[in-house]
């Protein structure tokens, strides 16, 4: 094909076509291929010269004719981006990028895993379903030419894909000839001898029989005559790899197999085919539930067309499909001709809203499903908006939540790479690290050996991952710290007392305190919850002395509380800190105060450091049977996806692990989530964190932790 003739057939379908565009894209896309060459040894412009022509028979516009001559230019020449936007305007340079885009993710794309990946990555980035018309066309073009691919493993990579990725695609926007040359070149790569098999049995059968298709499409369209109806009749026997597929999923041998011929009815009104399906069914005798009618109730695509299968002339099974032409113009051409049709409607703006047409056509199409498999596919595809699809610079597909950050790209990738994370290359740019991430963005995350992850960090990113693991990192440097702290503060004491701090006798306090290892003796030191004095007396009891801390103070007769505390003089009051809520299971102390009586708080309550007084300070602890004795409550900041269903899902959680809701309040609310603390009745700590745990492995809950701060309490 030459230019002038792409040009024309363009012309014929759209005469307001602009061929300025389309000259400039033929010479643009020719000049920038130059001397490469395709594995068929034609010059490498052909192929997308041939795309173009395809996408000529579906009567696409200029915009989607220029995108597929120039489809391969950013991929596979010195073209880029910019190149083409400075050139041909925003639209089309967007186009190609979306192409260039899925070119690029099927490189990568290994079989098997891939496959569901690389289906949801195509729709999350065909916003605009023209790029997925290019990249069918392509697709269907390289099919064609796959034999001269040299390496067996390469093609039936090609074949395989094609089978489990582009061809149902074609199919679910309604491209039904596409998809069934797809499947053919296909099944002829993948199973040759099936394929060959079916072929010679089909060639056979013509020579028994003769042209069969042609009489009995003689005899419907006769019979339509008779009784005044003009009609035109196509009758075809079915693409191999159909009939391949019935003999499959049927389980019939190819005798048994008998409609394999489907014949096409076209007449010029609606009321005309039902009067045709009446003549047909009275003719000849219609096969029990083999009938569907698609004109009073379309599929979803937007398919209409009348189905049945009769016991036809010759006494041979064959398939009847009853439509208009504007019917069959929309089931051979899909969401192509849609497109088309509305076109026609006068004074549609241009191109804004034929943009957003395609997008609507698009979620449309994709929103609802036909059979109930495919209504749960594309209920999951909802999902897949909420998510981006990201490229490491090897090629690699990330997917991420919406909203996701470098840090969170990074963790996904791995551990190391985030907690070692300095800076980051989107797209080849210097980006900061919190800038969100689009769908198709490919991201280098830049490392420096001994870098820390920030404490910041955890204020802007979105995945659990990337959350769970920076807390870890900042909870294991904390207890680095703790240790040597905790570490100072021992040697001071055992020096103090003129004692020395041998690793034995650490060994010793250690298993005397049940604690793991003498490490954790020093972190325990370091961050307060055991004083160096109790260590001291673990080692040496001789130096315990009376009466330690001081317990006296306390009014007694004070309301007393279910919960038993030990340390506490017998009937002294006391409360739970409404700070941070103290847990049977938390490590606590009581801060005496004239006004309050004992408070209760966790070691790690912000309110302690207020208690300058370390006379005020009581060593206490929960009783034995404090889980038991009664219920407390604690706090929980929960954040879930602002969707239906959400909250029900996070009281169901709670409730099912035995907690019981006390209070509730919403704290701040966007459209992608919403946050809100729960006071829930627990026993103890251990109760709390299963109930934690419950909320985090819940879908709808984007993150639960226990609130302790000061500052959030009400
Ligand atoms: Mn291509």
């Amino acid at each position: 094909m030459r230019q002038t003739d792409l040009v024309e057939r363009v012309l014929y379908y759209d005469p307001r076509a602009d061929e300025a565009v389309l000259n400039k894209a033929y010479v643009y896309a020719m000049t920038a291929h130059g001397k490469q060459f395709r594995a068929s040894g034609d010059p490498y412009f052909a192929h997308p010269l041939e795309v173009a022509a395809i996408l000529t028979d579906l009567k696409l516009d200029v915009a989607t004719i220029a995108t597929a001559l120039l489809h391969d230019t950013i991929e596979d020449t010195f073209v880029t981006y910019e190149d083409i936007k400075e050139k041909f305007g925003d639209e089309i340079a967007n186009l190609v990028d979306g192409v260039t885009k899925l070119s690029q993710l099927e490189l990568f794309s290994e079989r098997t895993k891939q496959a569901e990946n690389f289906r949801k990555l195509m729709l999350a980035i065909t916003g605009d379903i023209r790029v997925l018309l290019v990249k069918l066309a392509d697709r269907v073009h390289n099919m064609r030419t796959l034999g001269y691919i040299d390496k067996p493993e390469k093609r039936l990579r090609i074949a395989q894909e094609t089978v489990d990725i582009y061809a149902p695609l074609a199919g679910r926007i309604g491209m039904q000839n596409m998809r069934e040359e797809l499947e053919d070149l296909a099944f002829a790569e993948l199973d040759a001898e099936a394929r060959n098999s079916i072929v010679t049995h089909f060639a056979r059968l013509d020579m028994q029989s003769g042209d069969r298709v042609g009489r009995i499409a003689d005899q419907i369209k006769r019979k339509l005559a008779e009784l005044g109806l003009e009609a035109r009749v196509y009758g075809r026997a079915k693409r191999p790899f159909s009939i391949w597929r019935k003999l499959q999923t049927k389980k019939l041998s190819f005798e048994q197999l008998s409609d394999i011929f489907a014949f096409r009815v076209i007449l010029g009104s609606t009321p005309d085919c039902y009067q045709a399906l009446g003549i047909i069914h009275t003719n000849w005798q219609m096969v029990p539930e083999r009938f569907k009618d698609f004109i009073s109730t379309p599929k979803p695509n937007g398919y209409r067309s009348i189905h049945t299968t009769v016991i036809g002339p010759e006494k041979q099974r064959v398939e009847i499909q009853i439509r208009t032409q504007e019917m069959h113009d929309i089931a051979e051409r899909g969401v192509a001709a849609h497109w088309r049709y509305r076109e026609r409607v006068p004074d549609q703006g241009l191109p804004d809203s034929a943009t957003f047409g395609w997008l609507r056509d698009m979620v449309d199409l994709l929103e609802r499903g036909d059979t109930a498999e495919e209504t749960l596919e594309h209920s999951k595809l909802a999902l897949y908006q909420d998510q981006v699809f990201c490229f490491t610079p090897k090629g690699s597909l990330i997917s991420l939540p919406r909203g996701a950050t470098p840090i969170d790209f990074a963790y996904a990738v791995h551990t190391d790479l985030g907690n070692t994370a300095v800076g980051v290359k989107v797209n080849c740019n210097h980006v900061t690290l919190h800038t969100p991430l689009k769908n198709g963005d490919q991201v280098e995350i830049i490392v420096t050996k001994d870098a820390t992850p920030s404490p910041v960090w955890e204020k802007f990113v979105v995945t659990g991952r990337a959350r769970a693991e920076i807390r870890r990192f900042l909870r294991h440097a904390q207890r680095d710290e703790h240790v040597k702290l905790g570490r100072k503060i021992l040697e001071k004491a055992f020096t103090d007392e003129a004692r020395e701090m041998t690793e034995k006798a650490m060994e010793k306090v250690a298993k005397k305190l049940r604690l793991p290892t003498a490490s954790d003796v020093y972190a325990d030191v370091g961050r307060g919850a055991l004083r160096g004095h109790e260590v001291l007396e673990a080692v040496f009891p001789e130096l315990k002395r009376a009466g330690k801390p001081p317990k006296s103070g306390g009014q007694s007769g004070g309301k007393a509380k279910p919960i038993s505390i030990r340390g506490l003089t017998v009937g002294i009051a006391y409360t739970l800190g409404q700070c941070c809520h103290p847990l049977p299971g938390d490590r606590i102390v009581g801060i005496m105060s004239p006004e309050l009586g004992t408070v209760i708080h966790t070691i790690d309550c912000a309110e302690l450091d207020k208690a300058h007084d370390m006379n005020d300070w009581l060593d206490v602890s929960w009783g034995h049977n404090a889980a038991e004795s009664g219920l407390s409550v604690a706090r929980v900041l929960v954040r879930v996806r602002n969707a239906p269903g959400s909250l029900a899902a996070v009281m169901t959680a709670i409730a099912a692990n035995g907690g019981n809701i006390f209070n509730m309040k919403v704290t701040s609310r966007n459209p992608l989530f919403f946050e809100f603390t729960v006071d829930i009745e627990v026993r103890d700590v251990t109760h709390l964190q299963n109930i934690v745990g419950a909320l985090r492995v819940n879908d709808a809950v984007e993150s639960a932790d226990r609130v302790r701060e000061a500052e959030t309490a009400t």
